[in-house]
């Protein structure tokens, strides 16, 4: 079948024939892929600037491709919630099978590191025509977001993370008065599909939201922001005009980008890193870090997500289908043909939100 793989210390994808070694049995699926979505880790491997993907045992390459939609084809015997034809997104990681968190469905949290993750780490992924996975890892998607739910994965990741804010910040009342989080300002540093993606789950949970990036927005961001209630701002205009944070979202990975807006954070704020970028530096004052104590400011780092943040990500779909309109569409900034993906892998197209490769 046709697949798109990278090889190991080698720069660049390619599309090309692959016989992989996987076959049909109990409990499992066989999926058709209808579209995988391409993102900055799957181009950091690609450039060779992640240098942690590596292929499956016995094989000189991966599939690339952590963002898959497809459709099931077949069904394996003792199969109970999916049949042919359902719309599914895969999760990402599989579990190591020996720690606790991993042995409940929340490899997102594995202790052990020994996990693997498909299109990324020791697992291939969806970037090819077919692939077969099993029902606990196939979240099954509502027909009304179907043809939106290729950007199923990278908003899991921000669920999950956003699920955790809340948790921890119970460690005090951090709801106004009204019991809203109306009066909290939340900065997202970063304005492609996973700021964007905090800023949308922050407004529905009542936030005032800033989408931070150090150019004026495009014509697509602008439209994004005005429909969601978000207010794009430039940082080149400085940043003294911006209220003070309860949170900050860095999604650049830029040290350089968010370190100097942590003076703007309020009292019990929070900081929440999910951006990473190798090689950025900027340094830090004992200043903030005297802040950081005194004002009780929690960092968090997110990664990943868990099957149930999946399902979680697909209802936030349904919820902004019917309250944005087309916003979730115009997300998806441009389809390209399996062919053309190689070229796309390798240099952003200018306007981008999301890109994605068509497979059926
Ligand atoms: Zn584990």
């Amino acid at each position: 079948m046709k697949a798109i793989t990278v090889r190991p210390n080698s720069i660049g994808a390619e599309v090309r024939d692959v016989v992989v070694k996987e076959t049909l049995g109990r409990g499992q699926a066989l999926i058709r892929t209808v579209m995988t979505g391409i993102c900055g880790t799957d181009r950091g491997i690609v450039s060779g600037k992640i240098s942690f993907a590596y292929p499956p045992e016995g094989y000189s390459f991966l599939i690339l491709g952590h963002e898959g939609l497809g459709r099931v084809e077949e069904i394996g015997d003792g199969v109970a919630t999916l049949k042919k034809g359902d719309y599914v997104v895969p999760v990402v990681r599989r579990g190591c099978g020996q720690c606790l968190n991993c042995k409940i469905g929340r490899q997102d949290f594995c202790e052990t590191g020994k996990f693997v993750e498909a299109g990324i780490r020791g697992k291939h992924g969806f970037m090819r025509e077919f692939f077969v996975d099993d029902e606990k890892y196939l979240v099954k998607v509502p027909e009304e977001v179907k043809d939106v739910a290729v950007l199923t994965e990278p908003l899991s990741n921000v669920v999950k993370a956003t699920e955790e804010l809340l948790f921890v910040q119970r460690r005090m009342i951090w709801n106004c008065e009204d019991s809203t989080f109306e009066c909290r300002n939340a900065f997202i540093v970063g304005t492609g599909p996973i700021g964007t993606f905090f800023a949308m789950t922050l407004r529905t949970l009542g936030f005032q939201v800033y989408l931070l990036n150090k150019r004026e927005p495009s014509e697509t961001e602008r439209y994004i922001s005005e429909k969601i209630g978000a207010e794009f701002y430039d940082t080149k205009l400085g940043i003294d005009k911006l209220p003070d944070a309860d949170l900050i979202v860095d999604t650049s990975g830029v040290p350089e980008a968010f370190l100097p807006l942590m003076k703007k954070m309020r009292h019990n704020s929070a900081l929440i890193l999910f951006g990473t970028m190798e090689g950025e530096k900027a340094e830090i004052m004992s200043d903030l870090v005297t802040e950081i104590v005194e004002k009780n400011i929690l960092i968090i780092g997110s990664v990943n997500a868990s099957k149930k943040d999946f399902q979680g990500a697909l209802n936030y779909l349904s919820i902004w289908r019917y309250r944005y309109g087309d916003v979730l569409n115009r997300m998806i900034t441009s389809k390209v043909e399996v062919e053309e993906a190689p070229e796309v892998l390798s240099k952003k197209i200018k306007g981008e939100i999301k890109t994605v490769i068509k497979w059926s």
